[in-house]
């Protein structure tokens, strides 16, 4: 089968034929439909994240938005079966253990991040092993687009733990969303759904548009003012409910706390670049004074999806409002580089292999 495969970070992907999958006994394959292109895509193949210890290596198959349909399953697979339509999230876990038992598989004891590690080839390929299938493959509500539902296995799930479970957003409440990539846009659209009053922060116009359009209430250009902190404190009466960092740099994440109200809750998504690795220096007499909450926010857990299918049955969220392109397989390595200078918008998919 094809796939595109890492041959050296930075340098395009390569487009290989590689031996198709077999499912591990408790494991599935999927034929894929979708895949989104996600800026993670993009650290992995900058060779970001060795901090995290995943940080992928040559001849890593990348890609972690796959949704597809199943074709094969092990022996002791119990309930996923062939033939359904499934999206994967991106935090493989093992089902098993405490966290998966009780709900928490995003944050598996055994985590695995589709696509950065060699035990996990990622769904940039006509075809995805997914481990532990019954417990990491979610089922798609009938009659949806594979396209359409790609993000939700990594940045619109992700911005809706972050929102409806990590995060406490209420009506009327205002949430600030710094950075409107794929994961911000998503946010947005979300946090308005939630019943948020949402302030949109970036630095191109054309993705503030964006914002706009998906229902945030305000924009702050960043690149305009001098504190893009003080803007979103001076349309938010004082102060965020809620703040996201979606990004994950410096500036973003610090900016997110200090737009926050007292007893705020910052909650981080974006992971940090070479120029953090992971360490950010914070405002914390700000913080102790304002008592203001850090959050941490990881993916989601395959057990939560119920929620966001009930809201787009109603049409309250749709997912397909944050995917802005498909493009072909042989593209991709082009929307990765894109992705240097945040040229691209929204979530793009990947909808031929
Ligand atoms: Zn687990
Ligand atoms: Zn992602």
């Amino acid at each position: 089968m094809r796939a595109a495969v890492l041959e050296e970070h930075g340098e395009p992907l390569d487009i290989q034929d590689v031996d198709t999958p077999d499912p591990e006994p408790t494991g599935a394959v999927i034929e894929m439909e979708a895949c989104g292109i996600c800026r993670s895509d993009w650290h992995g193949w900058q060779g970001d994240w060795d901090w995290l210890g995943i940080q992928p290596q040559e001849g890593q198959i990348l890609g972690h938005e796959p949704a597809g349909t199943v074709v094969a399953v092990g022996d002791e697979v119990e309930t996923l079966q062939e033939g359904q339509q499934v999206t994967v999230p991106f935090n493989l876990g093992d089902g098993t253990c405490k966290q998966c038992r009780t709900g928490h598989g995003n944050t598996c004891e055994n985590i695995r991040p589709l696509g950065f590690v060699e035990s996990v080839p990622g769904a940039f390929a006509e075809q995805l092993h997914v481990p532990a299938a019954d417990h990491n493959a979610v089922v798609l509500p009938d009659g949806v687009s594979s396209v359409d539902m790609a993000g939700l296995g990594c940045r619109f799930m992700t911005s809706f733990h972050a929102l409806a479970h990590r995060a406490d957003v209420g009506g009327g409440d205002w949430v600030a969303v710094h950075g409107c990539g794929g994961v911000g846009l998503s946010a947005v659209h979300i946090a308005n759904a939630l019943g948020g009053n949402v302030i949109a922060v970036d630095l191109q116009d054309e993705k503030l548009d964006k914002a706009t359009e998906l229902g945030a209430s305000a924009t702050v250009n960043a690149s305009d003012v001098e504190n893009p902190a003080n803007e979103v404190k001076a349309i938010a009466d004082g102060g965020a409910a809620v703040s996201m960092d979606a990004l994950g740099i410096e500036t973003t994440c610090r900016n997110s706390v200090l737009s926050l109200g007292t007893r705020g809750q910052h909650v981080q998504v974006g992971l940090s670049t070479q120029d953090e690795r992971g360490m950010v220096s914070l405002p914390t007499d700000a913080m102790v004074m304002g008592e203001i909450e850090f959050i941490g926010s990881l993916g989601m857990a395959p057990t939560n999806y119920d929620e966001i299918f009930r809201m787009v049955a109603d049409g309250t969220l749709d997912p397909s409002a944050v995917v802005s392109e498909t493009v072909p397989l042989d593209d991709v390595s082009e929307k990765l580089a894109a992705m240097d200078d945040f040229e691209t918008m929204g979530i793009p998919v990947i909808d031929s292999f």
